[in-house]
């Protein structure tokens, strides 16, 4: 396969990248708090207070895609922690009592969020972290929502946000600016505008852009949410996307097939998978897992805003609502056939994927596959097992 005309934006998003974790450092020596902070979770709040936030399961995913987090995997289990937690709460774990850090040390916190929309394992993995690192820990708490929205819950949530603006206020020693929240949210909304517009963009055929460039671009709609850098950043690679779709330069030679893939990708294998299924003419264009950070707050009404979006992520959904989402997005990017992914590693994710499948085939007709492995821990990859499903699938796609 002809090798991939790189984005000229990846330069732009080494220098973000290294910038925010240089942040870090700088936060530590100005006595800024750094604060480990989980991905769905109102971060927004904590940099209206101006606080660093670091993202530990970001660094699992870095340390994934460099092909190390059976390492660190392996000097978690050392300590007792089992192989089939979660692989980046391993990575974290793991790192904290490695001598050598090959993609930088996981950064000490200050203090601790935890938002539990996501799973259990973030709960139990970063009070484990409290206790190592001595570092007070807030949790959110953030009831399932089912198919009916319960105004209860949501005065639950924001009762929650504002005890969490005391205990920020507490730990800073400095009042909470609720203009600059605003300020906040506004950047925010236009990140998440921006990166969806990016993201819609992997709808027209042939497209510019898929999944798997997504998981690549979109450490800064994780990290840098809130902040003029993720708008800038996002400003740039849209209008790289829509030079690339004028000039025809699209994200593999001719297209065929468009798939759907759910969720979180198999992050030593990123490559492995884009050429697999390049190789076939199929482009794996939409997860609800890179359309996760698709907020949209007002601005004006800041903490019931942000437990709407919040509390309503897909994570936090039902088991009907996740499958009416997942087909949702088949139909708007008009795929011709899913990828579930049954991560090991992810449980919550994990759990009833063949039962969805099913329904999925029942309700739109579409081929589909599940395959298991690890999203981080290549131990538990078979690439002959994935390398003849996927190659089943495609037949089944040709076959239509
Ligand atoms: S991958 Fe799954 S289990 Fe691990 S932190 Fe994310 S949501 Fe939780």
């Amino acid at each position: 396969m002809a090798p991939k005309q790189e984005f000229k934006t990846t330069a732009m998003f080494k220098q973000l990248m290294s910038q925010y974790y240089a942040q870090g450092v700088e936060a530590r020596r100005k006595n800024i708090p750094v604060a480990w902070v989980t991905a769905v979770f109102p971060v927004e709040i904590l940099y209206a207070a101006e606080v660093f936030p670091y993202y530990p399961e970001n660094f699992g995913a870095l340390a994934a895609a460099r092909k190390i987090a059976h390492d660190l995997s392996e000097l978690a289990e050392a300590k007792g922690y089992f192989y089939d937690l979660c692989g980046y709460a391993r990575c974290g774990i793991g790192d904290a009592y490695a001598q050598e850090h090959p993609v930088g040390e996981i950064e000490r916190p200050d203090i601790i969020f935890c938002c539990n929309t996501q799973c259990g394992s973030l709960p139990k993995w970063f009070e484990a972290a409290s206790r190592f690192y001595n570092a007070p820990y807030f949790l959110l708490d953030a009831p399932l929502i089912e198919d009916a929205w319960e105004e209860q819950v949501k005065k639950y949530f924001i009762k929650q946000l504002e005890e969490m603006i005391d205990f920020l206020e507490q730990s800073t020693g400095k009042a909470f600016d609720y203009n600059r929240l605003v300020r906040v949210l506004d950047l925010s909304n236009e990140a998440c505008r921006l990166w969806n517009e990016i993201l819609d963009t992997a709808a027209l055929k042939p497209a510019p852009f898929g999944f798997f460039d997504a998981c690549f671009h979109m450490a800064p709609i994780v990290t840098w949410r809130g902040t003029e850098e993720a708008v800038t950043y996002y400003r740039a690679l849209k209008e790289e996307l829509d030079e690339r779709i004028k000039k025809g330069i699209y994200a593999i030679p001719n297209e065929r097939y468009k798939i759907y893939w759910d969720h979180i990708p198999v992050w030593p294998r990123l490559r492995w998978f884009a050429d697999l299924f390049a190789e076939h003419g199929a482009l794996v264009v939409v997860s609800q897992y890179t359309h996760s950070w698709a907020y949209n707050f007002d601005p004006s009404n800041p903490l019931e805003s942000l437990a709407d979006n919040y509390l309503k992520s897909f994570v936090n959904r039902s088991f009907d609502k996740r499958i009416d989402l997942k087909i949702n997005f088949m139909k708007k990017y008009n795929v011709d056939g899913f990828v579930l992914f049954s991560n090991r590693s992810c449980k919550p994710n994990a759990f009833g994927l063949y039962d969805k499948s099913n329904v999925i085939k029942n309700v739109t007709g579409l081929p589909g596959v599940v395959f298991e492995a690890d999203m981080s821990d290549l131990r538990f990859f078979s690439e002959e097992q994935v390398r003849s499903k996927i190659e089943v699938f495609v037949e089944q796609l040709k076959e239509r």
